[in-house]
């Protein structure tokens, strides 16, 4: 099971409160996208979904389990970042197999999981180039390839495609939403791009100074607006 439960969630930096309360219920297998401007919380709440961030009050969960009651290796979660934060010394493959090297995953089995998702990826012609020898969607690429290999139930994105050019963009959203169905993982993807939330999310939430102004299917939040400024945001062209 990955469904992932938000209740009445909150963080304070010191005394600034960033997140203000935020309920939400994935269901298993979901499309979730988080949308709003930049700094109105998206990634604080994506890192506490991750665990990467602890809550000031309320609850995440994951599978029913309080994410902070779980070792951070045995979260059933991967994250993809803006920066693809690949290391840059290590080839494609060992880039890919990082993860399941620290979690003591034998040989072959890595060996396994990198090949197959090396195929799904179509970067097995570069398993044995370094990062700065690939172009950014095959960066890219590797990103979700090291995501994948650990094989979790939930994936969380974090504008994973504010690096890439208009076109590689789009063809990096379909790339991505496909996946995601031929997997069937659960999805929770930030972006501060109306375009990418209209196309990829099942249910899409939009965030407005650390509140979830409105949750709804993309359609129906953009023909029922429930605010003024939900109507702004996702209305007008970006
Ligand atoms: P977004 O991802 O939507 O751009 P963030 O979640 O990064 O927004 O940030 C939301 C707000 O929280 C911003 O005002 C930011 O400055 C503040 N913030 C984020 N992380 C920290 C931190 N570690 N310490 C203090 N303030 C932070
Ligand atoms: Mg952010």
């Amino acid at each position: 099971m990955a469904t992932v439960t938000l209740q009445n969630v909150r963080k304070s930096f010191g005394k600034t409160d960033v997140i203000h309360g935020i309920d939400l219920d994935i269901a298993d297998g979901e499309f979730i996208v988080i949308v709003g401007p930049s700094g109105c919380g998206k990634s604080t709440l994506l890192r506490m979904v991750a665990g990467l961030e602890t809550v000031t009050s309320g609850e995440v969960r994951i599978g029913g389990k309080l994410v902070n009651d779980v070792e951070p290796m045995d979260r059933d979660i991967a994250m993809v970042f803006q920066n693809y934060a690949l290391y840059p010394h290590m080839s494609v493959f060992d880039n890919m197999a990082y993860g399941l090297k620290i979690a003591k995953t034998p040989r072959s089995e890595i060996e396994e999981r990198v090949a197959s998702a090396a195929e799904l990826l179509q970067l097995e012609p570069y398993l044995h180039r370094k990062p700065r020898e690939l172009s950014g969607g095959q960066r890219q690429r590797v990103a979700m390839g090291r995501a994948i290999v650990r094989k979790p139930a939930v994936f969380l994105f974090d504008e994973p495609l504010s690096n890439l050019d208009a076109k590689l963009r789009v063809q990096m959203r379909l790339e991505i939403k496909a996946l995601q169905r031929k997997l069937g993982v659960t999805a929770l993807y930030v972006t501060h791009d109306q375009v990418e939330a209209m196309t990829l999310a099942d249910r899409m939430v939009v965030m407005n100074g650390g509140v979830a102004d409105q949750i709804g299917k993309p359609l129906e939040v953009y023909a029922d607006p429930q605010t003024a400024f939900v109507g702004g945001f996702i209305g007008s062209p970006p």
